[in-house]
């Protein structure tokens, strides 16, 4: 035999069950955004019973319809009132039962009410349990498509209570993943919970589905959700589900709170089509010949890469399964500097809608300990609900780097040296140039240069040293430079400078392979007598 429920075998009309409201939130902004209608019964004697007494018995006698048509009926009838007070509520959420759903008359009868009360579709969220698709699939996405085709925004309700297969999302007509978040309990040791809720977030923006979490309890659980990019909450933590005049009250007080954000959703419309298999743009990407990603930041700040072609793992030498840890923060294995630089490019990317660049410095990408740097361009494809969207190429500049870094060493250590053979030349005073024999030149030292004025290099040597009075005894010094030039080493005092002061002057000759004298070194000394 079948159940009935006291209250209908009692003979008492539908008028014992009414809608409750629990309110929904958006936690960043504080904004109500809307309400999920739950069923109540009232008892005789005025106490409230919850539907857990009450549905599974109608579902088995089918009079599940006759009540879920009067609590839209009832909610909709209050929306009316609240939207023409004013009161800041644009849709609330009802629940489908799936018998419902095979009743063919369901959609007339929802358009039914909405027209008596003057509210439009957008007005009616019809949540669908995620259990109700296990049974017939295909009819259920048919009835959907129909609902979806009138104007009605589907919610898949208790989404990852069940194990109906992610594969079946991208072939639903659902808008919205209502995620029950009590997997996010204190107890749960191994962190799944958490990681699983992120992995439906990001699934879900990746295939531009809304979520709301709910059955939110503490703090710690909307704070959870909220880093990881849920932002609409509903639970225990924010409100009970309330009858229509305390829901009414607190549409009045939400109402009074000033207006911080312009919190609409607006959104950019869809300008690519980098998730669609066959999209031009995806064969572009996949065959692009740089290392490139698609990055989406959410409203939490994380960056994660959503799509990344092969090269962009050959260029950081990971493969696909070692950077999956990272994948959903990518800026984790940056240097904080690093780290800081890439954002600042995404914001400026994003700010003017243009390319920016940066280059960034990792350490132990793949574990083993390597330094990697990397030169990044960012592109602002898109804005899509709550996160930004991001096309990256990036450049292998390791190498590049090293390299620059080896020659600024070098450098400094030739100035390095350079410094220590001044001071030593400034200790014995001495002075020093290189001849080249062939040219007749020469290049003399900086302190040549800086004590005696001469050039950097001086041509037709020796005549313009002597002309410049540098060597006073002429003809002796045209002598030593004749020797100088058979390859012949000098070491002479001779008397230098227009005051003509004693220096001991050396000259050593180098000579090419066949002995041919090539440069020679000289030094003048000054004599200390
Ligand atoms: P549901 O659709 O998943 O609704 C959410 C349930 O979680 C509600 O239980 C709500 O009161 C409860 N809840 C809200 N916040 C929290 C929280 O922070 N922690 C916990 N632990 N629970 C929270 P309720 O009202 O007892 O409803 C139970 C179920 O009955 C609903 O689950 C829904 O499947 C069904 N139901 C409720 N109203 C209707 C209705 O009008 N028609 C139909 N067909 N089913 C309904
Ligand atoms: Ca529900
Ligand atoms: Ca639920």
């Amino acid at each position: 035999m079948k159940k009935t429920h006291p209250s209908l075998a009692s003979g008492s009309d539908l008028r014992c069950f009414v809608p409750y409201f629990q309110p929904q939130f958006n936690y960043e902004t504080g904004k109500l955004i809307g309400a999920e209608v739950l069923a109540r019964h009232v008892k005789p004697d005025g106490s409230i019973e919850g539907p857990s007494a009450f549905i599974p018995a109608f579902e088995q006698s089918g009079f599940i319809y006759e009540m879920d048509k009067h609590i839209w009926n009832e909610a909709c009838r209050h929306l009316s009132g609240w939207v023409k007070e004013g009161y800041p509520i644009r849709c609330i959420s009802v629940n489908v039962s799936r018998v419902d759903l095979y009743h063919d008359d369901m959609a007339d009868y929802l358009k039914g009410v909405l027209e008596r009360y003057g509210l439009e579709r957008s007005n009616l969220h019809l949540e669908i349990t995620e259990t109700a698709f296990s049974d017939n699939p295909q009819q259920l996405v048919q009835i959907l498509e129909i609902l979806r085709s009138e104007g009605f925004t589907i919610e898949m309700d208790d989404f990852g209570s069940g194990y109906s297969s992610l594969c079946w999302l991208k072939d639903l007509p659902v808008e919205i993943l209502k995620m029950d978040s009590g997997f996010l309990s204190s107890t749960d040791r191994s962190h799944r919970g958490g990681r699983i809720i992120t992995s439906i977030i990001q699934m879900a923006h990746a295939i531009d589905l809304q979520v709301i979490a709910e059955g939110v309890e503490t703090k710690s659980q909307a704070d959870f959700l909220k880093s990881v990019g849920c932002l609409k909450l509903q639970g225990y933590y924010f409100a009970q589900p309330m009858d229509a005049d305390s829901f009414g009250v607190l549409l009045k007080n939400e109402s009074e709170k000033p207006d911080l954000s312009s919190e609409e959703e607006r959104e950019v419309p869809n300008v690519i089509d980098f998730f669609d298999i066959d999209s031009q743009s995806t064969l572009v990407f996949n065959s692009y010949v740089g290392g490139a990603a698609i990055l989406s930041r959410g409203s939490n700040g994380k960056v994660s890469a959503i799509r990344i072609n092969d090269k962009f793992f050959e260029i950081i030498g990971v493969d696909r399964e070692k950077y999956s840890k990272r994948q959903y923060d990518i800026v984790s294995g940056m240097t904080e500097a690093s780290a800081t630089a890439f954002i600042e490019a995404l914001d400026s990317a994003a700010r003017r809608g243009e390319e920016a660049s940066c280059v960034t410095f990792s350490k132990d990408i793949d574990g083993s300990g390597r330094e990697f740097w990397c030169s990044c361009r960012v592109r602002f494809l898109a804005r899509k609900r709550e996160c930004q969207l991001f096309y990256l190429s990036i450049e292998d500049i390791t190498e590049k780097t090293r390299l620059m870094e080896n020659n600024r060493q070098l450098l400094s250590a030739i100035e390095e040296r350079e410094d220590i053979f001044m001071h030593a030349a400034e200790q014995v005073n001495m002075f020093f140039w290189k001849y080249d024999i062939a040219a007749k030149t020469i290049y003399p030292c900086f302190r040549c240069q800086m004590i005696l004025g001469l050039p950097g290099k001086l041509n037709n040597y020796p005549e313009s040293a002597i002309e410049m009075c540098i060597f006073p005894e002429g003809d002796r010094y045209r002598e030593v430079m004749r020797k100088v030039d058979s390859g012949q080493d000098i070491d002479e005092i001779m008397l230098l400078t227009s005051e003509k002061l004693p220096f001991r002057v050396r000259y050593t000759v180098e000579k090419d392979k066949d002995g041919k004298p090539t440069v020679a070194y000289a030094t003048a000394i000054p004599v200390v007598s």
